[in-house]
């Protein structure tokens, strides 16, 4: 287990924001995990499972978490056949457009309405991550996680899968993922190779994709009532606060131009939601993972 010093959240995040954590541990092997509870109690704050941080927007300041961030790069790799499907077992720590290379190389599809997402596997399975009508979870056949200090399978049936939230059956504590199991099907190569090209270029026409953001900030509140919509039509879209603006190519979007903080984001956040509240009745959610707390 690699372990640093007061890790910087700006430095781990796609939104470039946020102050110093008291500690980082990077599970770089699964018997790392044996060591990993008595040192979380020896360092005190509270755990922060971490991916690439492309989800997250973390609070300025000296912050009472401790990152732990399973590196568990192994795979992708078949593994098998279930029925028709492909069954390919990828490490938490793998970046999701390293699994959609290996996808396309390999002609197997499911997950082209991923592309673009540029987070790990293990991120995209607990954010139940998705777009073009595709989600993580829909794809997934089995997960390796660690919970109440032991290492299970924990098998699809016993996934609760939500619009960007996965729980693990009935129990509330915290989970790290370990490894997902994906179960695609076999198809032609250029065929996903296109339907990836075709999605990425749909996203990188409507979206800030090389902006410092955190991707979407709202849920939307309904499939037909987009949150970017209501930002919009709020007057919220390129609307700027203390370096932080609402993308004028997407509302939904938060990016930080160059010299945003968490102060800032959180003020532009709780005006945009008063203001939607108060214009159409509606309440936005954060899609964002806000830490260490979220909104009032
Ligand atoms: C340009 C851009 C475009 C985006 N497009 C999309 C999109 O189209 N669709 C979409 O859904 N999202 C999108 N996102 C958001 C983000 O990329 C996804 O939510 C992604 O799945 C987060 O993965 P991550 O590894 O970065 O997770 P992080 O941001 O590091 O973490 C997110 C949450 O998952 C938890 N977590 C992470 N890894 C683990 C693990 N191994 N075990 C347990 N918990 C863990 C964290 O505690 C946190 O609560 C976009 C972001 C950006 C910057």
């Amino acid at each position: 287990m690699r372990e640093t010093a007061s890790p910087s959240l700006a430095q781990r995040t796609t939104l470039r924001i946020g102050g110093q954590a008291i500690a980082e541990l990077v599970l770089e092997h699964e018997d790392d995990l044996e060591r990993l509870p008595l040192r979380l109690r020896e360092l005190g704050g509270d755990p922060l499972v971490m991916g690439a941080g492309s989800n997250i927007l973390a609070a300025d300041g000296d912050l009472p978490l401790v990152l732990v961030r399973p590196a568990l790069v192994h795979g992708p790799v078949i593994v098998g056949r279930e029925g028709d499907l492909t069954l390919v077992r990828a490490g938490a720590g793998i970046p999701m457009p390293r699994l959609l290379r290996f996808c396309a190389a390999n002609g197997l599809s499911g997950l082209e309405g991923l592309v673009g997402i540029p987070g790990s596997v293990g991120g995209a399975v607990v954010m139940n991550a998705g777009s073009f009508g595709t989600e993580t979870c829909n794809h997934i056949t089995a997960l390796l996680v660690f919970q109440d200090g032991v290492v299970s399978t924990v098998s699809r049936d016993a996934l609760r899968c939500g619009y960007r939230s996965m729980g693990i059956g009935e129990k509330k504590s915290r989970f790290v993922v370990l490894e997902a199991i994906f179960g695609l099907t076999r198809a032609e190569r250029n065929g996903i190779s296109y339907r990836m090209r075709h999605n990425f270029f749909e996203k990188k026409s409507k979206q800030p994709v090389t902006a410092w953001s955190a991707g979407c900030v709202y849920k939307n509140p309904a499939p037909d009532m987009p949150a970017g919509k209501l930002l919009d039509m709020a007057g919220f879209r390129g609307k700027k606060l203390g370096g932080m603006a609402f993308s004028s190519r997407h509302a939904n979007f938060l990016v930080n131009e160059g010299k945003g903080s968490a102060d800032a984001a959180l003020a532009l956040m709780q005006e945009a939601q008063t203001a939607v509240r108060q214009r159409f009745g509606m309440e936005l959610e954060p899609e964002v993972r806000i830490v260490p707390c979220p909104l009032p």
